[in-house]
């Protein structure tokens, strides 16, 4: 065989790459190929944040391509239409790409077969590149995937992983294809100052600098929010600058409880991706209905604004709130406590929340992002779904010294200890010389017409 096409998309990544490695062993020369798609971009993904973390990862690519003598194709348009081009271009036999989840990703996978072999060529589609299990390997007896975790990570766990591939030594590329100019972080406007740095070559210094240090405290420390003790490895495993399987592999390697609890939270990014490739309209719909009357964004539009800009008045929610606009990151205890206040405190559409951290998170990500929403607001797997989070009680159990409030919330800088999660008890001019707001919405009274609003009155 001549040529082929590797389609890359949440894989963008030399290393254990089934796609590529099945292209260079059956072809003499490979087009590795980019599709920045219209289409996500249409549907609100196109977020500045994620675009700048993937100018990143394009560039590093290429970069990772060219040492071994080959390049980068990168193309804007429909994404069909842009292979199609390619391929008859290259006159280019087969295509191969990684499986993907989410509804339009299996539409578009759809597409793509069809228009190919209309016209006599081939798409291979590869299983465990975005994921390290692929979705259906693992089912109960009565479904096509599985709604509850644990007995999802028991199988999981014990399921025989895929090895690990080496990234290729040499990539011949065709001559003369014409390829965009790959996009620049530098001309991206609105990103949050402190973004991580995209790129394979770093998420693979980031992934060996875990697994050296960070791992091994994991399972006490994950959930302290001031230490920030957990891998930052979201966003490249959303970009798949890290291959899943190779994290798993190597986590078990380390071994050891964190690497244990490390590895079971990687399942759960898997068992959200099972969840939407067999539930695809999860996206957008509840999984489960509680029959929610969710107060309208209009009537709820100015405590809406209040959590998206971080002055609630309740401290750990703004703290997290705020380091999400920052960072384009958030610690997973600050996600689910600002997603329980909107959700379960505020009674807003989860659907609402779920936007606004896809406008801002690196990592934002179909499957893990809309299905933990869901989890959280109660519409989804979480087996307790009428459980509320206090945030006063959270704050002061996984920021006992408020050093997380402080950080985020300079206002209260002053305040020591456990006190800055209450500012609201200080009295007459002592507490007036915080410029900080009073609680948005009364603890008590928002629980009973929570529990009212779900039956458990
Ligand atoms: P670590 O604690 O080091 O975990 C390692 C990896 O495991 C993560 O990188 C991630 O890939 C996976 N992981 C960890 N927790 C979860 C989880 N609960 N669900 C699925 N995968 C998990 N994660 C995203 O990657 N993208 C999102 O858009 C996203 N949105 C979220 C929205 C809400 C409301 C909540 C509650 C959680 C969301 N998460 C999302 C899950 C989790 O918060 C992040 O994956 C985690 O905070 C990333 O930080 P880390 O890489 O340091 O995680």
């Amino acid at each position: 065989m001549n040529v082929s096409v590797v389609l890359f998309t949440s894989d963008l990544r030399l290393h254990d790459h089934p796609p590529l490695r099945a292209a260079l062993d059956g072809s003499r020369t490979v087009v590795p190929l980019f599709v920045r798609d219209r289409a996500v971009d249409r549907a609100g993904f196109a977020a500045p944040n994620r675009l700048a973390f993937l100018a990143d990862c394009l560039r590093d690519l290429d970069a990772g391509l060219r040492e071994r003598g080959g390049r980068l194709v990168y193309r804007a348009g429909d994404l069909v239409d842009e292979v199609c081009k390619v391929v008859t271009e290259t006159d280019a036999d087969e295509v191969h790409m990684a499986a993907g989840v989410s509804a339009h990703a299996q539409r578009r996978e759809e597409r793509l077969r069809d228009a190919l072999e209309g016209d006599g060529r081939r798409l291979h589609v590869h299983d465990e590149v975005v994921t390290a299990l692929a979705p259906g390997e693992v089912t109960p007896a009565s479904s096509d995937h599985f709604a509850v975790f644990t007995p999802y990570f028991r199988r999981w766990a014990g399921h025989h992983q895929r090895q690990v591939l080496g990234a290729p030594r040499a990539v011949r590329v065709p001559p003369d294809i014409g390829s965009d100019r790959l996009p620049t972080r530098a001309e991206l406007s609105g990103l949050s100052a402190g973004l991580a740095t995209g790129g394979e070559r770093e998420g693979r210094k980031r992934l060996t600098a875990w697994l050296r240090g960070g791992i091994h405290t994991y399972e006490d420390g994950h959930d302290d929010l001031a230490g920030d003790a957990t891998s930052h490895l979201s966003p490249h495993l959303h970009f798949g600058t890290l291959s899943a399987v190779e994290v798993v592999h190597r986590a078990r390697k380390a071994g050891g409880p964190g690497a244990d609890a490390f590895v079971r939270q990687v399942a759960w990014r898997d068992f959200h991706h099972q969840v939407l490739a067999a539930r695809p309209a999860s996206s957008r719909k509840d999984l489960r209905t509680r029959d929610d009357l969710w107060r309208s964004s209009d009537s709820a539009a100015r405590e809406i604004e209040d959590w998206k800009e971080g002055r609630t008045g309740y401290p750990v929610v703004d703290a997290a709130m705020r380091q999400l606009r920052h960072e384009g990151w958030m610690h997973n205890r600050g996600r689910l406590l600002t997603a329980s206040f909107l959700a379960k405190t505020l009674y807003v559409d989860w659907r609402v929340g779920a936007e606004h951290f896809i406008s801002l998170l690196v990592d934002g990500d179909i499957a893990n992002n809309q299905l933990n929403w869901q989890w959280v607001a109660g519409t989804g797997t979480d087996s307790r779904p009428n459980r509320v989070l206090n945030p006063v009680v959270q704050g002061k159990r996984y920021d006992p010294e408020g050093a997380y409030v402080r950080r985020w919330v300079p206002e209260l800088e002053g305040l020591g200890g456990a006190a800055v999660h209450e500012p609201w008890k200080l009295k007459g001019p002592e507490r007036a010389a915080y410029d900080y707001p009073e609680p948005i919405v009364d603890l008590s009274e928002a629980l009973a017409r929570f529990k009212h609003a779900r039956g458990k009155e």
